[in-house]
């Protein structure tokens, strides 16, 4: 299965440059431009995706589900990669209203192939519950159930090779975080001596710290970014937004990215990071998901 580029040699690691600059000298950041992979199989989804599709071809599965909402990058990449590997596609979709008004996210992933089966937010929370999962295999046979958010031991697997892209030398890394699966896979495969801050885009993310909670130390979660909560936003994050493209020449997403960037440059000014830290930033892509304020931003 050759989908995209996987020679993660050419991923690019750009230098961002803060403005004050005097500020910000005491230390380095860069981002790692994982957007850059594909336009919509992006940052780390394609990471989490690939051993799990390579398993259900190599298991004969003629289709893949998974799980998302409505303006979901995990499902659009899901949908995008399974037809790309010759396998058909089941979306099962948060809340049922979504099936009414369709989202360009979801249209995208139905013109990818992929067919969507909605659901009542009530029925999506079993989303790990076996017998449900039972009862979607018997209604979609031959299928191979891939978590919400990839977030099982394949995903985490993929994600561990964004760390061989990661030089030691960093002191620090920052992650967006969605389900957890990027920043544990990330924790686990990375020297202990880099200190890895995960930002949650959503109100009371503090629940992910349970999914994490096992995992090795030297991390720490922030939730403070907010916005709001997940997929909210207000004119100073679009600002930041087309300030950051401006002089970084680097596209964020409304949902994620932005945020997390938004988050590093107060804890910059906050003194949060010691002098001579180096900080990599991870570009988890998702920038398909500016569509819905495509018209405010410019780029
Ligand atoms: C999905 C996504 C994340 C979250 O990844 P998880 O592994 O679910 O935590 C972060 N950033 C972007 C751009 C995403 O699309």
């Amino acid at each position: 299965m050759d989908i995209i580029c996987n020679d993660f040699s050419k991923i690019p690691t750009q230098k961002i440059v803060f403005s004050p600059q005097h500020v910000f000298s005491k230390i380095s950041v860069a981002m790692l431009r994982l957007d850059l992979l594909h336009p919509v199989i992006s940052g780390n989804k394609w990471f989490k995706l690939r051993y799990n599709l390579a398993f259900a071809q190599s298991h004969q599965f003629k289709t893949v589900l998974s799980f998302g909402g409505a303006y979901s990058n995990h499902l659009i990449a899901t949908a995008c990669a399974a037809s790309a590997a010759g396998l058909r596609s089941v979306g099962i979709v948060r809340g049922v209203y979504a099936a009414q008004n369709k989202t360009e996210t979801l249209q995208h992933c139905e013109a990818l192939g992929m067919q969507l089966h909605f659901v009542s937010r009530e029925e999506y929370a079993q989303k790990e519950d076996e017998k449900w999962l039972q009862q979607l295999r018997e209604k979609y046979p031959d299928t191979y159930i891939i978590p919400e958010g990839g977030n099982n031991e394949l995903g985490r697997k993929g994600i561990a090779e964004i760390a061989t892209l990661i030089s030691p030398d960093y002191t620090h890394v920052a992650v967006s975080v969605g389900s957890g699966a990027t920043f544990a896979g990330l924790r686990n495969a990375l020297p202990e001596s880099i200190k890895l801050i995960g930002f949650a885009p959503m109100k009371q993310g503090s629940y992910l710290a349970q999914n994490i909670a096992t995992i090795k130390q030297n991390k720490e979660l922030k939730d403070e970014f907010h916005f709001g909560g997940f997929g909210k936003w207000n004119k100073k994050l679009l600002d930041f937004m087309n300030e950051f493209y401006a002089q970084q020449h680097i596209p964020l997403d409304v949902v994620y990215t932005a945020k997390m960037m938004y988050g590093v440059q107060t804890l910059i000014a906050q003194n949060y990071f010691p002098e001579g830290a180096k900080l990599l930033c991870i570009h988890t892509g998702g920038l398909q998901g500016n569509v819905s304020v495509k018209s405010l931003l410019n780029f």
